[in-house]
């Protein structure tokens, strides 16, 4: 029944080889030999299968969990350095026609405020969101295709890239809609988006009924299949995650490798990114009425073993959670994360009044984007707003070699201190600036090749001098 390369959702997410795995991980969780073999292997920075990894998932062997962990950060550090990539969510409506009993956008939520943004809206949005740095946003929506057609998508993605005020610009857009067609998604690669993001917020089929009752959500292959469709469609970078909290986590985790080898298998291309969102209290929703919630221990070994069992694959950690998770979080992996989000519809312009509320769950992480790469450099990361590998064409495979070859560091180096470069003279506070000039100096000199440094050092030089968006 399990078949990798199957195009059916049933087949290549497997309930029954899950549940094998899940039996062998139960089977071998103390088994030292056979953990050492796959931390062995893992070493390799080849990446585990979802069997391996859900053993790691199982043993609780506190010695081997920090030694997975040790893993995981040196991963990081290797393919993605010290730098941090952030984002923005725009959320365009939030009009649904579903039945997500997670979700505050529910068809049945009368008490929410329905919105849904005009072009000017969007125009507004966007100013204030280039008004604080940001370069690249993930736009958000419910699933109506009265209210939310995907020509009014196309229309806000090419208002968004229309916006060039002072020196801002939106320079990516990556797209999180409700599963479409093979047309659509053709539609939104001519639109030149990014990545394709879509949760699947469970991988079990009969918890994913129940969680979506009702609506074209409720459509467990359908919404499965979607990426197959997305990269018949031409999208190349495409973004996977579940919610966490709605189902046993170790069946999620098992479940989301197994869609990240279907789609290298299929496309030759893994995923580009993995979302870890948890389950948060929102409108009329309460997260406690949910029993799989994981504590941030768990959370923590579940970031570690994506880093370590998919080294090539993005992960983004949003503001679902907190500072202090995420500084937890963030060296085991993390590489790209959102800052001053705003999941109201309009919410960037304008805060909502508290008897308004259109938001789709509750943000942990309040914090400014100035507070968020301030303290991003204050802990050595390099804050980054690079968006040049998808302008360059650098997207799926190209983008994988890219990786895999650790040339990342040599390329995604010096643009993210030449963004955050342009960040410092546009938009950050005296303290972030003068913080910021010291880290883009110690970090330049990082730079091993030569003439990479001298170009580098010059962009940068042209930056203070008033130019802008220059890349490797
Ligand atoms: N409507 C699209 C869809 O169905 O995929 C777009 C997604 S929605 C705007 C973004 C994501 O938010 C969902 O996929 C879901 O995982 C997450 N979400 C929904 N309710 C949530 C809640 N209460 N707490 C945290 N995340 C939630």
């Amino acid at each position: 029944m399990y078949d990798v390369k199957s195009m059916k959702a049933e087949e290549f997410i497997s309930d029954e080889e899950i549940l094998d795995t899940l039996k062998y991980a139960d089977e071998n969780k103390d088994n030292i030999e056979v953990i050492d073999q796959i931390i062995a292997k893992a070493k390799l920075r080849k990446g585990l299968t979802h069997r391996e990894a859900s053993v790691l998932l199982a043993c609780e062997n506190e010695e081997k969990i920090q030694e997975i962990f040790e893993l995981a950060k040196q991963i990081k550090e290797d393919y993605y350095g010290n730098r941090i990539v952030l984002f923005a969510p725009l959320y365009l409506s939030n009009y649904c026609v579903n039945g997500c009993v997670y979700c505050p956008y529910h068809l049945k939520n009368k008490h929410i405020a329905r919105k849904k943004l005009t072009q000017e809206e969007v125009k507004a949005e966007v100013i204030a969101l280039q008004d604080m740095g940001h370069k690249r946003l993930a736009i958000e929506a419910g699933e109506d295709p009265v209210n939310n057609p995907i020509e009014y998508i196309l229309e806000c993605i090419k208002t968004i890239y229309s916006v060039q005020h002072k020196n801002g610009a939106i320079r990516r857009v990556n797209v999180n809609i409700a599963a479409t067609t093979v047309e659509n998604y053709a539609k939104l690669k001519d639109a030149g988006i990014g990545t394709y993001i879509l949760f699947q917020e469970t991988y079990n089929k009969e918890s994913y009924e129940q969680l979506h009752p009702t609506g074209p959500k409720h459509d467990y292959a359908y919404h499965t299949e979607a990426m197959d469709r997305a990269m018949e469609g031409g999208i190349d970078d495409v973004g996977l995650g579940v919610l966490f909290g709605l189902e046993m986590y170790r069946y999620e985790f098992a479940g989301i490798l197994m869609h990240a080898e279907h789609l290298e298998a299929v496309h030759g291309v893994g995923p580009h990114t993995i979302s870890v969102p948890r389950l948060k209290r929102a409108d009329d929703i309460n997260p406690d009425e949910f029993d799989n919630g994981i504590s941030d221990d768990i959370f923590a070994k579940i970031c570690a073993l994506i880093r370590v069992s998919v080294p090539y694959t993005g992960m983004i950690i949003s503001t679902r959670e907190s500072q202090a998770v995420r500084e937890k979080v963030l060296p085991l992996g993390v590489s790209q994360i959102s800052g001053a989000s705003r999941t109201s519809v309009g919410g960037y312009v304008e805060k909502e009044p508290e008897e308004e509320n259109s938001a789709q769950f509750d943000v942990s992480d309040q914090r400014t984007l100035d507070e968020v790469v301030n303290w991003l450099m204050k802990m050595d990361y390099i804050p980054s707003f690079c968006t040049a590998c998808y302008r360059e064409g650098r997207t799926g495979d190209r983008f994988m070699a890219l990786c895999k070859n650790m040339q990342i560091l040599n390329c995604c180096h010096p643009n993210a201190l030449m963004t955050l470069k342009e960040y410092l003279e546009d938009y950050a506070s005296e303290e972030t600036k003068e913080i910021g000039a010291k880290l883009i100096e110690r970090e330049l000199e990082r730079i091993t090749n030569p003439k990479i440094k001298k170009t580098a050092t010059e962009y940068i030089q042209n930056i203070s001098d008033g130019k802008r968006d220059f890349r490797f």
